[in-house]
């Protein structure tokens, strides 16, 4: 069996950067990547908020030079995924799904957070052939058609504004009478003219026929149902954190996050530490959860030093 001194599982900002980290510490990480190489930054266009870049950066770029600069500081990056994990004793018993059983000293989990869809039949039905959880990397077969977005929070708003340059048209489904984004994105959704919010609806169902998504049948808090015509239903009502392979061992929250102590990443597994969206349940920003990659590796450092 492989034995590993820090396996990393996660190829987002919190897992490239514990993995520059511990490879600097010369701790020879070995990163897992999972089923989205890049995390859920490569499905967004272009990102203003990361400190460095004065004219922003690509979601995609950003990831590549993460990614690129871990490499090159000697961690190990392969392709991945976790499927089970015994963390009863150490060192841990990891089983990826390329068939290899990896024995680790210590396991930074940093495997973010999935969309996640309202639960209705038609939209699994549809899925692919016109529901979609990603704009900017589904928004391009909408051109000049009409799409509907679900969600009042800041993804949706930076959906439907980024669908709005594409599409003729945008429905933002929302289904209290406010949106919960920032006031920035507020604004913007609201001064784009060819973005039309529909307050208090909820979504009955998808309809469709061979050719995929044809209209949206919508119901109204005061009870009317009625017909929108859409060629695209674009899903942005948040994400649920992807710990389940490790919630038989590793404490999570009732929403399935992963419970961190106080400042650190230390779960309540000695040599488990958590990082990124997988165990923030209120920044889920990319600068914060490098920031807690960086944390992460600091305290497996600090763990492995110990054991020494
Ligand atoms: P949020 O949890 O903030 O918003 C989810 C939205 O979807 C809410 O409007 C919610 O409605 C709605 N919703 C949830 N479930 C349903 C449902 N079943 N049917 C209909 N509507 C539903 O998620 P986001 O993904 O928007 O944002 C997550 C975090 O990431 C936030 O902290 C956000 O600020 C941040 N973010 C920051 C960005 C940036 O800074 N550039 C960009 C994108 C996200 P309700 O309000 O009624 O609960």
């Amino acid at each position: 069996m492989e034995k590993i001194r820090c396996l990393i599982i996660g190829g987002g900002p919190a897992g490239y950067t514990a993995a520059i980290y511990a490879s600097r510490a010369n701790l020879s990480p070995v990163l897992y990547e999972g089923l989205q190489p890049g995390g859920q930054l490569t499905t967004t266009t272009d990102i203003e908020n990361y400190p460095g870049f004065e004219k922003g950066v690509g979601g995609q770029a950003l990831m590549d030079a993460m990614k690129t600069q871990a490499a090159n500081l000697g961690a190990d990056i392969r392709r991945g995924t976790v499927t089970s994990a015994d963390l009863s004793s150490r060192p841990f018993r990891i089983t990826v799904d390329n068939g290899g059983e990896i024995s680790a000293e210590s396991l930074i989990i940093a495997t973010g957070a999935t969309a996640k869809y309202l639960g209705l039949e038609s939209e699994t039905r549809f899925r692919g052939m016109g529901v979609s959880a990603c704009a900017t990397c589904d928004g391009f077969f909408y051109r000049n058609r009409n799409v509907a977005v679900v969600g009042g929070g800041d993804t949706a708003c930076e959906e439907a504004s980024y669908l709005a340059n594409i599409c003729s048209k945008v429905y933002m489904i929302v289904r209290r009478d406010v949106l919960r984004a920032s006031q920035a994105m507020q604004d913007k959704v609201m001064n784009t003219p060819n973005i039309e919010i529909l307050w208090n609806c909820n979504t009955q169902e998808i309809l469709g026929d061979l050719s995929g998504v044809t209209g949206a049948r919508i119901l109204r808090k005061d009870g009317e149902v009625f017909d929108i015509a859409v060629d695209g239903f674009f899903l942005a009502i948040g994400h649920h954190p992807n710990s389940e392979v490790f919630s038989k061992w590793v404490k999570t929250d009732e929403n399935g996050y992963i419970v961190t102590d106080g400042k650190t990443s230390h779960t309540n597994v000695e040599g488990v530490f958590a990082a990124g969206d997988v165990q923030d349940t209120i920044y889920r920003q990319a600068i914060t959860a490098a920031a807690s990659g960086c944390k992460a590796a600091l305290d497996a450092e600090k763990f492995l030093n110990n054991l020494q």
